[in-house]
């Protein structure tokens, strides 16, 4: 049975400049059959009530759709034709509660267990990483234990922030804590710079992550690493979070809480391409902030990934 799958719209077709931004210019979908009949969407989390140091992330889904405009169907590298076997549309944001983000943590759950009711697989635009926790919790009404990739210059692990349980540095503690986690099977990549004690990394390290610190990363390249991920993290269901502040801020200045020495764009290319074969049930980019990002780089940046994410689903065709 053949079905008609949403395409992106061409630059020959309307100017890549002109029209309503949508992620990659696909159609904005918001009737419940069409958005049943989705297999992938693109989903906006603008939040940043979550976040320590600069705000502003809460205009990253608006600025990666606007800078996703000039990105093509095909994936010249890898031949991945995603929108020749996946039917793909932008759902559009999540109405979070601003002023108050434990209302808003529930808003997303809520929010993602429709995605999921609907046989959506998403790709989240963020947001502060404070929204993985929701669409975690999410997920594992589904899937059950869930394996992960987590690129970051942090472990987002702390206890607690200025007392608080729930904020984008605590992300994955409450995530293994409330066992939505596969910890054997969790990875995080490009952790660096400074803790509030010499253990900090440790903490993942004892659920039985594997740490990958951004030094371990440097001069060189990461697919030889991602076979190891790939092997760690097995056939069981697994979800990519990418925090666009592990790679280096001369390429990715525009987000809250910058740290030098971090991964170029190639390696975040690579590790990305690195989880094709992964039963991959989700991903986001967070932690954009525009108002940081004066050439539109970082978004770019965060557009290009969230494509490369995109390409890796499984069920994408390759030519
Ligand atoms: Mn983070
Ligand atoms: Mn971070």
């Amino acid at each position: 049975m053949s079905r008609t799958l949403h395409q992106p719209l061409g630059g020959n077709e309307v100017p890549r400049f002109a029209g309503i931004a949508t992620m990659l210019r696909l159609p904005h979908i918001q009737s419940t059959e069409q958005r049943r009949a989705l297999d992938a969407a693109f989903v906006g989390i603008p939040l940043d009530i979550g976040t320590s140091l600069r705000p502003g992330t809460r205009f990253g889904p608006r600025e990666i759709r606007a800078e996703s405009v000039m990105i093509r169907p095909y994936n010249m590298a890898t031949g991945a034709a995603p929108f020749d076997s996946l039917n793909v549309g932008d759902i559009g944001d999540v109405a979070i509660n601003t002023f108050d983000l434990l209302d808003s943590v529930r808003i997303i759950e809520e929010a993602y267990d429709r995605i999921v009711e609907d046989g959506i697989t998403p790709l989240t635009l963020g947001g502060d990483h404070t929204i993985t926790l929701p669409i975690l919790r999410a997920l594992n009404k589904k899937y059950g234990k869930i394996g992960l990739v987590h690129i970051d210059a942090h472990s987002d692990v702390n206890e607690h922030m200025f007392g608080v349980k729930i904020a984008h540095g605590t992300t994955f503690r409450c995530a293994a804590e409330e066992g939505l986690l596969d910890c054997d099977r969790v990875v995080q990549i490009g952790l660096r710079a400074q803790g509030y004690t010499s253990e900090d990394f440790n903490w993942s390290r004892k659920q039985g992550f594997r740490v990958v610190q951004a030094e371990e990363c440097w001069h060189k390249s990461l697919t030889p690493l991602m076979e190891e991920v790939r092997a760690k993290v097995g056939d069981g269901p697994v979800y990519l979070t990418f925090d666009i502040d592990g790679i280096d801020p001369a390429w990715a200045p525009g987000t809250g809480t910058p740290e030098i020495g971090g991964l170029t764009t190639i390696q975040a290319i690579e590790i990305i391409r690195g989880c094709h074969g992964l039963n991959l049930i989700g991903c986001d980019l967070v932690e954009v902030s525009p108002a940081y990002d004066t050439s539109g780089n970082t978004s770019l940046l965060g557009a290009n990934l969230l494509y490369e994410m995109l390409c890796v689903l499984p069920g994408v065709t390759r030519r």
